[in-house]
């Protein structure tokens, strides 16, 4: 596991874990139907410009004749053309999974539009950056949303992907992908979890099937928002067996609980940290409080009066101070 972080310029801190993964086959067929719809690439592409013209050089950047624009401090890593190729690779891939996922919802086609769409955009095409980093050294890439960056849509690349598309060029592709979809404006702070469920539905192999199809369900567009229950069930079960991810993604069932109101997805995260009687009345009597006085208190008490368990389970303590402090999610470059 490698927790990355994702700084952006609202100051907003988003935590990414991505697991590395040698192994791959196409994870959407393990879910698939026997009609295969697919999404060729390089062929739409190929009608934006020719894909296979001369990279060329101008103000700071490489222009791909599909108007993509390669920051020139690239260059200094790795070969321009390699990491296009590679680029290309990469969305060719992704885009090809998300339009083989239709059968559990519209999303995928949608997000495939909205990908095409950023090489479309003339005036501000889609970039690669490189130069001037200026996150954490373990995070591996930074991508915009709207509204993040007067920059946006970039993608911007750590001094460590060269390195990564030598030694794990699979995990270097789940990452671009997933930033590429914050290009479309997904974010981990609301709404579906979009990014990390379409990462590992198109580019892990090892989960087993189970929970390759929680994510893959999540990334097609199954579920309408974050308060579905079924939706809640999916996120959770992806992700419970990956420590840290796990634990961000029952932070959002816990946020979408306190917004709902909802008992049942507390009692869907309740059933993820403990089973002992007396620890859930404690935790849902804080979930139930109207006030954020009331909670902190409560929140306070439970941390002194089931200080043991907590020190056995860590979980426990994750889920009481989520009361204290909503900003728990954010992060900073310590691990
Ligand atoms: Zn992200």
């Amino acid at each position: 596991m490698k927790k990355l972080y994702q700084i952006l310029q609202n100051s907003v801190l988003f935590i990414s874990l991505l697991s590395i993964q040698s192994q791959w086959t196409y994870a959407a067929n393990e879910i698939v139907c026997d009609k295969q719809i697919e999404f060729d690439f390089e062929k739409e592409i190929k009608k934006i410009g020719d894909v296979l013209s001369k990279v060329t050089l101008k103000n700071g950047f490489y222009q791909t004749g599909y108007n993509l624009k390669i920051d020139e401090d690239c260059s200094k890593r790795v070969k321009i053309s390699e990491l296009e190729k590679f680029y290309r690779a990469t969305m060719a891939e992704g885009t090809m999974c998300l339009s083989k996922l239709s059968q559990y919802g519209k999303l995928g086609n949608e997000n495939n539009a909205c990908l095409l769409k950023l090489f479309e955009d003339k005036q501000n095409p889609p970039k690669i950056l490189c130069g001037g980093w200026p996150f954490c050294k373990d995070i591996y890439a930074v991508g915009s949303f709207p509204g993040s960056s007067k920059r946006h849509p970039y993608l911007w690349l750590s001094p460590s992907t060269t390195q990564l598309m030598k030694t794990d060029p699979r995990e270097l592709k789940a990452t671009i992908f997933h930033e590429m979809l914050h290009n479309c404006g997904f974010t981990h702070s609301e709404g579906i979890e979009v990014t990390y469920t379409c990462e590992e539905c198109c580019f892990n192999k090892s989960l087993s099937k189970d929970k390759l199809a929680s994510a893959c369900k999540i990334c097609a567009g199954k579920y309408e928002n974050e308060y579905d229950i079924e939706y809640q069930k999916d996120l959770i079960n992806w992700s419970k067996d990956y420590p840290g991810w796990g634990k961000d993604m029952r932070q959002q069932v816990y946020m979408a609980a306190t917004k709902s109101k909802s008992l049942e997805s507390f009692n869907l995260l309740l059933d993820q940290v403990t089973q002992d009687a007396s620890e859930r009345e404690a935790l849902t009597l804080i979930f139930k409080s109207p006030d954020e006085n009331s909670k902190k208190k409560l929140a306070l008490e439970f941390e002194e009066k089931f200080k043991n368990s907590i020190a056995i389970n860590p979980k426990l303590s994750s889920l009481s101070k989520w009361n204290l402090n909503k900003s728990d999610a954010a992060a900073n470059c310590g691990n």
